[in-house]
């Protein structure tokens, strides 16, 4: 077999990676017919395809890529670490600088006393930590039948059997089943289903959810609350200003414990370090991933309180870990990216930009004859295609084929965008420029325009 470079024809690439590579959320038979597309640099907010086609990332990759592509001093402490201290485990009674530097530097810059880092090698694993650690919290407290979590519908908490059990998604839990001990209430999502209530109703109407499922299956049973502080793959749903306050007064009331999945919102993402800032909400535990290295390494984890990990270790030894827990590379590269973040005030810069002036042009799109609702909290947006705005409808046709079909306008307009069903969404790296958010928006407006008038 010819050498495998980014120098082959393009055709070539594809059929190989057709014949070999099993794809994640990916129709195999798509693949085999159309070819994926061959992504070979990256550079800040640029994609360069093995065609040569440069490509605006609105994505971020899977909303992982904060700082952008292409930084060099990543590179750099990744090569300088593996020289160094290539691999060791945290198991048994050991441990390496760099795992130590993250998990003191996490401390110091999540909220409270968020004080203590549980390593895992992606948010999935992280979440699957998160159903343990809870379960053994109350087993320590003398209280072993806490040990449902309640989750939401079209929530994401990855696809794990843990996570994917978790995560309210139901093609999901086709394939595989899901795990026992965990049930969800419906999610807040106005839009699409809060009929002619107000939002502010609605969000308390969705969060009372929580009460009566707690009062169902008796407070004695049930360990933890689990949400996004915005739903991300559900279609980024933005939950009504109403619905985390009285999630919180729940939590508190019912002493359960509260987990923020933060693997897409934390890092910067809505304008403060964490979406639990930007929505005043106290976790317990905060699920992360993605944005802690900027997806340069593969690395999660779990930030967890004070009490909570102090009953943890009152229950002596956790039988729980992974061989990847604080990896020294990934640990040493995500102390560079947050060292990054933090100097060059990245966080800041999403606020900046995000508000007034993506959010104006953002919102602007729903001008358009295709688009009912546009959402944006920091850079992270969704728009709902419609059919009829008045009566915010869904389209007749099989769910998602309008989505899918922008989306695909999208890519020939070389803008990356996602779509899940009929809304659109974006979430592009953080050091996206004015500039650039013209160009993102003017591709947009192209491919709505164009996949509109596939409509008539
Ligand atoms: N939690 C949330 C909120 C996510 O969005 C994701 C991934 O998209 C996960 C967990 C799973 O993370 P990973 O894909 O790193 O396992």
């Amino acid at each position: 077999m010819n050498m495998i470079t980014n120098h082959l024809p393009t055709a070539e690439l594809q059929a190989l990676d057709a014949a070999h590579h099993m794809h994640p959320f990916t129709d195999s038979n798509g693949l085999a017919a159309k070819g994926a597309r061959v992504i070979t640099r990256g550079k800040g907010v640029w994609l360069t395809d093995s065609e040569g086609k440069q490509i605006i990332d609105g994505m971020a990759g899977l909303w992982c890529v904060n700082i952008g592509y292409g930084r060099r001093e990543l590179a750099e402490v990744a090569a300088r670490q593996m020289e160094e201290l290539a691999y060791y485990n945290t198991f048994f009674q050991t441990t390496h600088v760099p795992a130590i530097a993250l998990a003191a530097k996490l401390a110091e810059i999540a909220p409270g006393d968020l004080n203590h880092v549980f390593f895992a090698g992606s948010g999935s694993e992280a979440n699957d930590t998160n159903i343990r650690l809870v379960r053994r919290y109350w087993q320590v407290k003398g209280q072993p039948d806490k040990r449902i979590i309640i989750a939401r519908k079209n929530g994401y908490h990855g696809s794990t059997m843990g996570g994917g059990s978790l995560g309210g998604m139901a093609p999901i839990h086709a394939h595989g089943g899901k795990i026992d001990g965990i049930v969800h209430i419906d999610q807040p999502y106005w839009w699409g289903e809060g009929g002619a209530m107000t939002e502010a109703d609605f969000g308390i109407e969705r969060a009372k959810q929580l009460e009566d499922k707690i009062l169902e299956l008796g407070v004695e049973n049930v360990a933890a609350f689990i949400g996004e502080p915005i739903q991300g793959a559900g279609g980024v749903i933005v939950p009504p200003a109403t619905y985390w306050p009285e999630i919180q007064r729940i939590c508190d009331k019912y002493g359960i414990l509260l987990i923020a999945d933060e693997v897409i919102t934390g890092f910067g993402r809505t304008g403060n370090w964490f979406g639990s800032q930007t929505f005043g909400i106290k976790p317990h535990i905060m699920t992360i991933a993605k944005g802690l290295s900027s997806g340069y390494q593969p690395i999660g984890g779990s930030i967890v309180c004070d009490e909570v990990a102090a009953v943890v270790a009152e229950g002596g030894e956790f039988f729980h870990g992974y061989t990847y827990s604080g990896h020294p590379v990934a640990a040493a590269v995500a102390l560079e990216n947050l060292r990054i973040i933090q100097e060059e005030g990245i966080v800041d810069h999403v606020r900046d930009v995000a508000h007034p002036y993506l959010k104006e042009r953002w919102d602007a799109l729903a001008d358009h004859p295709l688009v009912g609702e546009a959402k944006l909290v920091g850079l992270m947006g969704s728009i709902a295609l419609t059919p009829d705005k008045a009566k915010r409808a869904k389209f007749a046709s099989e769910a998602g084929t309008v989505g899918l079909r922008t989306r695909e306008r999208c890519f020939a307009n070389n803008l990356i965008m996602r779509h899940v069903g009929d809304r659109m969404i974006i979430a592009p790296p953080l050091v996206i420029t004015p500039g650039e958010i013209d160009t993102l928006i003017e591709r947009a407006k192209k491919s709505l325009d164009e996949s509109y008038a596939g409509l008539k």
